[in-house]
């Protein structure tokens, strides 16, 4: 999805709800479309499928509430600006090509709207509306938040389990003494005098004006005189914070954990950046784990292998038996249903148990004499395959 999707389609439309419908609203609107448009509910209807991908699709936007605000702020800027023109097809999800998409119109609507570009010039709006709507320092109108990434790591049960923990966070915030403005207490900042607090400048080269930010001021449109104490002027100290996060059942090594709205604040009233949790899954003594299969290796003997035998294994929370039946070959793996990760839609991943026959380094004379016994009483292995080989190489 791009952000000239976004541009383009009205996912308030697509499922019939307002703009300021609340979050739980659009969630049950989207729930009920899903279920009438579902595929397995409506099979070999090429309408009903599109109709699905484009609730779904809009869902992803609306339903995420960090994704919502962005998508408001980019069709309130495009909506009202030069894209107006073929910009806004409501309730035409994934009609391909229609929309005149003219690189001199961004021009024209960055111009006329320079003031909303405070912190974020024009190759910022450029990127962000071409990097598929990640928002940013460049996304119009107060300054998101910047995401933030840490790193967990887990115990194996938690993780197959789920577990809250607390992480800590050192990240910058806003500073209490001057509550971010940046000036010392008792005194105020005062508007830019070379951008007259608009944040941004004008800038004329060839036939386009381009706005930037203020160098003066950084494009924040204030200065200060007096600087606070706590921050240096710049508003901003390091905070510790600590959040309990809850993580699910069955994440995963590796996986990335999105935590929207628990980054770094936004300035002046901004929207808060995401956090990213790297989650990294200690590995356990006993069990390996593939996706949401359990993994196990029980040694067996010989004889359990060429006679048969109930086994009796571990599981995670208890013990299962797996019968071995009679002439099982060394490696075969048996599969214990459910007994695995359990997921988040109620199923469960298998615990898999290879089987290993192990070949005892010493054994009694009585033992030896069985086994020669044996050894006459079995037809040798079948190598016949290999022999024509042999012979050849000398
Ligand atoms: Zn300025
Ligand atoms: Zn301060």
């Amino acid at each position: 999805m791009s952000s000239k999707d976004w541009i383009e389609k009205d996912y308030y439309a697509v499922l019939g709800v307002a703009k300021t419908t609340p979050s739980d609203e659009i969630k049950k609107a989207y729930r009920k479309l899903a279920r009438e448009s579902h595929p397995d509910h409506n099979p070999g209807d090429p309408r009903a499928e599109e109709r699905f991908k484009a609730v779904s699709e809009a869902y992803a936007v609306l339903g995420d509430d960090a994704k919502r605000h962005e998508y408001d702020e980019m069709r309130s800027l495009f909506g009202s600006g030069a894209f107006r023109r073929g910009a806004r097809q409501p309730g035409q999800p994934g009609q391909p090509g229609g929309v005149p998409f003219d690189v001199s119109d961004l021009f024209g609507g960055a111009q006329a709207g320079g003031g909303r570009f405070a912190g974020g010039g024009i190759s910022d709006l450029f990127s962000s509306i071409f990097s598929g709507g990640g928002g940013g320092a460049g996304a119009p109108g107060p300054a998101r938040g910047r995401d933030i990434e840490t790193e967990v790591a887990l115990d194996f049960n938690d993780a197959v389990r789920g577990v809250t923990l607390p992480l800590t966070l050192r990240a910058p915030g806003v500073c209490d003494t001057c509550h971010g403005n940046g000036a010392k207490p008792g005194t105020q900042p005062r508007a830019c005098p070379v951008c007259h607090g608009a944040g941004v400048t004008n800038r004329n080269q060839g036939a386009f004006s381009f706005s930037e930010p203020c160098r003066n001021c950084q494009g924040v449109g204030t200065v200060v005189d007096e600087k606070c104490p706590e921050c240096q002027g710049t508003g901003g100290v390091t905070k510790t914070r600590t959040l309990n996060v809850r993580f699910p059942g069955g994440v995963a090594d590796g996986q990335r954990i999105r935590l929207a709205g628990r980054g770094e604040p936004g300035e002046r009233g901004g929207p808060a950046g995401d956090l990213f949790v790297h989650v990294k899954v200690r590995p356990d003594e006993l069990f390996g784990r593939t996706g949401d299969d359990l993994t196990l290796t029980v040694p067996i003997t010989f004889t359990e292998a060429v006679l048969g035998t109930d086994l009796r294994v571990p599981t995670l929370d208890g013990a299962v038996t797996l019968r071995v039946p009679p002439g099982t070959p060394s490696g075969r793996i048996l599969r214990a249903r459910g007994k695995g990760v359990s997921r988040r839609d109620g199923q469960a991943g298998d615990l898999l148990v290879t089987l290993d026959v192990v070949v005892p380094a010493q054994v009694s004379d009585e033992a030896r004499a069985a086994l020669e016994t044996f050894a006459e009483q079995t037809p040798p292995a079948a190598r016949e395959h290999l022999d024509a080989r042999v012979r050849r190489v000398g």
